[in-house]
């Protein structure tokens, strides 16, 4: 089982009180030395798919690598609602960063419009298509199943939805997916006895030490 805490745009908590913890931290880039130097899996936010260039805000790959960061998220929802991320630009971030020698999770997920449309399967389809032509079955390669309307809402995918879309993603490109979306220590235990259920993408309770300590606990039991 496998828990990642994605830190967003906050400081998150003193890297060296996280040491005993066997998970993965996401931090912001301004922390991600702390992070290495306190012996944690530090993943960056987002990497770019060029080496260098005039991409100004970016980070690329071997900039994270140089700097002892293990793996990179991808295609995280808030990148694609709020900074216009595309499939192809996700994709293409993906493929440079395991090509580098990174780790990848890659984000994928549907909004609750999509949802309600009964569309949830086709963007899966379409999301995780665009990352399996570019990557393939990579073994540095994890899927996050994020639904949109799960993150920071506190709403999250009952067990049943999280397996079904799971086992879903799974039959298009099988690599471990962890979930996404508000999971908290009272809600962890539940999701993650799914049998495609590999882990958890962690956001606002990956802040706070005491409840990301009981995940990663919960996590050591599943
Ligand atoms: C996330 O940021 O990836 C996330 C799942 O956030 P939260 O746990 O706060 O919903």
């Amino acid at each position: 089982m496998i828990i990642a805490g994605n830190w967003k745009m906050f400081r998150g908590p003193d890297p060296h009180a996280l040491g005993g913890l066997d998970a993965i931290v996401a931090p912001p880039f301004t922390r991600l030395r702390d992070c290495v130097d306190a012996g944690l899996t530090t993943y960056a936010q987002n990497v770019h798919w060029e080496a260098e260039g005039a991409f100004t805000g970016e980070i690329s790959a071997p900039m994270l690598l140089e700097l002892g960061v293990t793996g990179a998220l991808v295609g995280h929802s808030e990148r694609r609602q709020y900074f216009g991320e595309t499939d192809e630009g996700v994709a293409r971030r993906a493929r440079a960063a395991l090509a580098a020698g990174l780790a990848v999770i890659a984000c994928v997920g549907e909004t609750q419009e999509e949802r309600d449309e009964g569309d949830t399967e086709t963007v899966l389809q379409i999301q995780v298509g665009a990352i399996r032509n570019a990557c393939g079955m990579h073994d540095r390669l994890l899927l996050a199943y994020e639904p949109v309307w799960a993150i920071g809402t506190g709403r999250t995918a009952t067990p049943e939805t999280a397996q079904d879309a799971h086992a879903f993603i799974k039959s298009l490109l099988d690599r471990p997916v962890l979930y996404g979306g508000s999971v908290k220590p009272d809600n962890a235990d539940e999701l993650m006895s799914q049998p495609d259920v590999d882990g958890a993408l962690v956001g606002g309770a990956s802040l706070d030490l005491d409840s990301f300590a009981a995940l990663c606990l919960t996590a050591s039991h599943s």
